[in-house]
């Protein structure tokens, strides 16, 4: 029988909705929005598309959005001080700074010069370091939107098999971290896995999947352990399509539960973004 979809368009669409009724409170009790400075140096197609999303849905939950763009040319000094400016300004509750920046900036500084309670995207040391010890409020959004993506199949994760394909700051290592405050017996695998060969039998074994690589097909379908919760994170476009890393129709076949891509971990991931923001917010408003 084939898997059933994971569908993160729907899950963020009600999660929205009450971010939105939150976000309304706040207003009328504090008099005010968070607010999200973006910062983008440079201009850069594959963030456009984010970066839409992020407008989009900050003005439909009533969260405050401003766009600075900084010159292309602009020097990682520059960049430094303009985010220092930021964390000053007390008008701004968040900030977010759009990747990928361009070459030769140095990101995961500009990342350590974001005020802790400002970091929406949790990328501070300060904040990745309490995935460490448990369940943040503020979380890297796209580990975040996996493991709500896996806890939405209901399934009792407790000393389940999990293998975490892709071992990036953003979605692999926290992702991992996540998985084990749950008990769930987490293998990371990445490119010196993929590398000896030795991807496909830890595949096989995972009761849950995530795969966070950005190569098409690189999990074959027949590799998925029948039942497997899967969540395929990859973003790659072929011949005009968006497609995972995980063969789809092969994989959907053998688990109980997939994400669809796209439609599966995008559309979560922005809104994890979103309700980041409003616990920032909640947390310097004491809240
Ligand atoms: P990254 O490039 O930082 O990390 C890639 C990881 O894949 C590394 O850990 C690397 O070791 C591993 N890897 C590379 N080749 C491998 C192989 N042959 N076998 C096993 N592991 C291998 O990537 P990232 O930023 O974590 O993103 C991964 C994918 O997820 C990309 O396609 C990206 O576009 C997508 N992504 C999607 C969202 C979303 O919201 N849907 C958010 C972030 C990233």
């Amino acid at each position: 029988m084939a898997a059933q979809l994971l569908d993160g368009k729907a899950m963020a669409a009600k999660i929205k909705e009450s971010l939105k009724g939150e976000v309304e409170q706040l207003k009328s009790k504090l008099g005010k929005a968070p607010h999200l400075a973006a910062v983008q140096v440079g201009k850069n197609e594959a963030s456009a598309v984010y970066l839409k999303s992020q407008i989009k849905n900050a003005e439909k939950l009533g969260i405050e959005y401003k766009l600075h763009e900084l010159e292309e040319n602009s020097t990682q000094e520059q960049v430094e001080e303009y985010i220092e400016k930021l964390n000053l300004n007390t008008t701004v509750t968040g900030i977010i700074l759009q990747m990928p920046l361009p070459q030769g900036m140095d990101a995961k500084k500009l990342q350590r010069i974001i005020s802790p309670i400002k970091d929406v995207e949790a990328m501070h040391p300060e904040n990745l370091g309490r995935v460490v010890f448990g369940k943040p409020k503020v979380g890297p959004c796209t580990a975040m939107a996996v493991i709500e993506l896996i806890e939405s199949a209901g399934v009792d994760l407790y000393g389940k098999e999990a293998v975490v394909v892709g071992h990036s700051e953003i979605v692999g290592k926290p992702v991992a971290l996540m998985l084990l405050e749950k008990f769930v017996t987490t293998t990371v695998c990445h490119i010196g896995t993929g590398e000896r060969g030795f991807l496909p039998e830890h595949v096989k074994r995972a009761e849950v999947l995530v795969v966070a690589v950005g190569k098409a097909g690189l999990v074959k379908g027949e590799w998925v352990k029948e039942g497997a919760i899967v969540v395929d994170v990859g973003i790659n476009r072929i011949e005009g399509k968006i497609v995972g890393d995980v063969e789809f129709e092969e994989a959907q076949n053998r688990a109980s539960f997939i994400t669809p891509v796209p439609g599966g971990v995008g559309p979560l991931t922005v809104t994890m973004l979103m309700r980041n923001t409003v616990e920032a917010f909640k947390a310097q408003q004491g809240e």
